[in-house]
């Protein structure tokens, strides 16, 4: 039976947190202890070191994607970027492509490589049949120079063999060398440990309610833990991920309006990301991270292993859910692809399947504002928050300091 945990959280071996607030009023107050709500937590300690920070997580760590993704740091495959291109436009392409890149430099030199054990394996994405994005290559290389100042993608048909492929099956390879992968356990202990160094208080425990103007004096926003304790703050930031519709509701039930850019819906979809890992395995091939199927599968090795993701795709309808539980449909997909498509005619075992919680929109822009004085949303990575996460935490900053 395949353990249900993320393999990253139990690697990770535990994030302690304060079982309730040192503090009753804080500067700054950050519901979700992620990667965006624990850089945010840095980025604003490091500018202001004046002020009284507290982290609210209401798991025993980050438990909506942060420590359960596929630790990706990446920012984009061929296919995915000329899609992007397709829908929206070329200069909104590349601007994310840009602060994609720019989170990744911001996180690595935060955290440190050997902390969060990068590797700069570089990223491929394999075809089975010819796509017309491959007839791009130079068309979009040409549209993120300003951003890498090299061809980003290249293709390189000779590693079909080299990493273990049927080339009867796989057709074309195309790869960057501006991609990584990194250990997504040991990233979000690292940041939490700068955080608390910086003096930043993490309390252990859900905020269940919140209210703003019920205190003068510059603190006007109280936040309501779940054992009944009333925290006051200036600033709050809703880093929650896909659970941040619930903490707005809860703002607009205490009768706040929230500003029309954020109450007009849908403002995000959720999206549940599922995810397999294999045994270890004897002679793995497999080295780096790998997109396929317009990213909509991913994979890579850990060690030894094997990590396949995604699949959406497959049952979009039934993973628009906030939903945390793996199910058949997908898992058996991404199963069937093992022997199928990345080792092929092998029978591997499962050694765990886990799932993961991301917030979609339409322009796969992240969304940071302002949604009533004080009360700041940072969320909507679009599947690429180890990524831009930082970059969006830098935004997030920028609004309180
Ligand atoms: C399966 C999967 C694979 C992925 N792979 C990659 C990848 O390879 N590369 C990449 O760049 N990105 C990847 N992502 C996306 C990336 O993990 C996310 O974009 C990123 O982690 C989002 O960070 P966050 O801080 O916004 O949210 P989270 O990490 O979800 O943090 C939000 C936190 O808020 C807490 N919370 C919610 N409500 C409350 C409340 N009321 N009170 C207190 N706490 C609360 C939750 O417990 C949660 O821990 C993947 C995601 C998934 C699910």
């Amino acid at each position: 039976m395949a353990k249900t945990s993320s393999f990253w959280d139990d690697e990770a071996g535990g994030f302690t947190a304060s079982a309730s607030p040192l503090k009753r009023d804080f500067d700054v107050c950050i519901i979700g202890g992620g990667i965006i709500g624990m850089s945010t937590a840095i980025e604003v300690a490091e500018r202001r070191p004046d002020m009284m920070i507290a982290v609210m997580e209401r798991a025993d760590g980050p438990k909506g994607a942060s420590t359960r993704n596929a630790g990706f740091a990446c920012f984009g495959s061929l296919s995915e970027v000329a899609l992007d291109v397709d829908v929206l436009g070329s200069d909104a392409a590349a601007d994310l492509v840009r602060r994609r890149v720019e989170g990744l430099s911001i996180l690595r030199s935060r955290c440190g490589d050997d902390n969060i054990s990068y590797d700069n394996t570089g990223g491929r994405e394999i075809f089975l049949e010819h796509h017309a994005s491959l007839d791009r290559i130079d068309k979009i290389n040409e549209l993120l120079h300003p951003v890498f100042n090299r061809p980003a993608f290249v293709r390189m048909d000779n590693l079909i063999e080299q990493n273990g492929f049927d080339t009867k099956t796989v057709k074309a390879l195309v790869g960057t060398e501006f991609e990584g992968m990194l250990h997504s356990g040991l990233l979000v202990s690292r940041l939490w440990e700068i955080a608390k160094k910086r003096g930043v208080q993490i309390i252990k425990s859900d905020v269940v309610n919140l209210r703003n103007n019920v205190h003068a004096a510059g603190k006007p926003i109280e936040l309501v833990l779940k054992d009944g304790t009333e925290v006051i703050c200036r600033n709050v930031v809703l880093a929650a991920n896909s659970a941040i519709s619930e903490l707005i509701r809860m703002i607009s039930n205490n009768g706040a309006t929230v500003s029309a850019n954020y109450s007009s819906k849908p403002m995000f979809q959720p999206a549940r990301g599922q995810i397999l890992l294999t045994a270890p395995l004897a002679n793995l091939k497999l080295h780096g991270t790998y997109h396929f199927d317009q990213g909509f599968v991913y994979f890579r090795n850990v060690g030894s292993r094997v990590l396949i993701g995604g699949g959406r795709n497959v049952a979009m309808a039934d993973e628009e859910t906030t939903s945390m539980d793996t199910t058949g449909t997908i898992q058996n997909y991404l199963e069937h692809i093992l022997p199928n498509v990345i080792l092929p005619g092998k029978n591997v075992a499962i050694e765990y399947r886990w799932a993961g919680t991301m917030a979609f929109n339409n322009s796969k822009q992240p969304v940071v504002g302002e949604v009533l004085p004080g009360v700041i949303v940072a969320f909507g990575c679009n599947g690429m928050g180890v990524a831009i996460g930082s970059e969006v935490a830098k935004r997030t900053c920028e609004l309180i300091c």
